[in-house]
């Protein structure tokens, strides 16, 4: 199928827009490269542009005859979105909207959503289900459930298919190593407590360490990004082959706190990490963790990598084989 991926050059929409072409899919990235690297899409079909463009929507989807979008442009700090609330709505569902639109005009049949747990705010429950009350706390979690809630009425009135893929803590790395995580700023534990194992920062801060958790930390359920990116085909060829449209938790279902990564992340580098208590974090819940039966009930779903240590594994080759990130070419 022809598929467009939007936000294909950043974290999660590169290793996806890998994993399609490796299933034979034909696949076109478009990214504005404000937050993507265009190094970690030079072997695809690549254009650069934002999904608040309407005719330029229009011309990839009809010149390339798309079968299926997956839509992962998107601003994604949780800090940011509570200082911006403007630029996230405009970005996350005006221009979300503007792409929506353009998808059902074109015809285009099927669209996969990066989603988060962060739809779901404060959990009442762990782990966490798709039926848990969604009750975002910031507005990075209140765009994304408004763009959900556009695709099922868009469902209703014009036929749109969709799957929203809410995820937990995405991390690690392509195993062949050549395209990985790099934010600017970074903010994400696991590549913080890398490049403190690396030395790139002098340590790292430990938000919080007062929790109600078994070590005071917050417990987080860490998924390998290989692993949301076969969600994201799974999902596609079940609609295709005649599913509804659905949303899907994804995520290990295991809780891991800050200083079990820390000590997870010790163990994979070698080395000790240094580390420093701090103040908690605003608007960071105790514990997140996902049930993720629906989707290995329905769509047979499996990680291949259920480990914490595995995954920190393929983050620490990235890492320390691309220290600068994209900047700094492999040596
Ligand atoms: N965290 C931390 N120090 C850091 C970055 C994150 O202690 O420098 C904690 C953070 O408070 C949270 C967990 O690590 O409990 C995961 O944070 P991250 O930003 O990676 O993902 P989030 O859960 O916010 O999506």
């Amino acid at each position: 199928m022809n598929i467009l991926v939007t936000g294909g050059a950043g974290y999660i929409g590169s290793h996806t827009a890998r994993v399609l072409v490796n299933k034979k899919h034909r696949v076109v990235v478009l990214d504005n490269l404000t937050k993507g690297h265009q190094a970690a899409v030079k072997d695809l079909e690549f254009v650069r542009g934002d999904t608040s463009d309407k005719q330029l929507l229009k011309r990839l989807l009809a010149g390339y005859d798309i079968g299926a979008v997956m839509h992962f442009a998107a601003s994604s700090l949780v800090g940011e979105s509570v200082r911006l609330p403007s630029d996230y709505y405009r970005n996350n569902v005006v221009n979300g909207l503007t792409l929506l639109d353009a998808v059902v005009e074109a015809g285009v049949p099927y669209f996969v959503f990066s989603s988060t747990a962060a739809v779901y705010g404060e959990p009442m429950e762990v782990p966490i289900t798709e039926n848990h009350p969604a009750a975002p706390l910031n507005p990075y979690g209140a765009t994304k459930l408004a763009l959900e809630g556009a695709m099922r009425w868009y469902g209703e009135a014009y036929g749109l298919r969709y799957a929203s893929l809410r995820y937990f803590n995405a991390a690690g790395a392509d195993p062949a190593g050549d395209i990985g995580e790099d934010h600017e700023p970074e903010t994400h534990l696991i590549p913080l407590v890398l490049k403190a194992a690396l030395g790139l920062i002098p340590r790292l801060d430990v938000f919080g360490t007062d929790y109600p958790t078994p070590d005071g930390t917050c417990v987080r359920d860490y998924i390998h990004v290989n692993d949301l990116a076969d969600a994201h085909v799974l999902a596609l060829e079940a609609m295709a082959g005649g599913a509804a449209s659905q949303i899907y938790n994804l995520g290990n279902g295991n809780g891991y706190s800050v200083l079990e990564v820390i000590k997870t992340a010790e163990a994979v580098a070698g080395k000790p990490i240094p580390v420093k208590y701090a103040a908690r974090r605003a608007g960071d819940p105790a514990v997140l963790v996902a049930g993720a039966e629906k989707i290995k009930n329905e769509l047979g779903w499996r990680p291949s990598f259920p480990g914490l240590q595995d995954i920190i594994a393929t983050a620490w080759r990235w890492h320390g084989s691309h220290p600068g990130g994209y900047a700094i070419p492999e040596s």
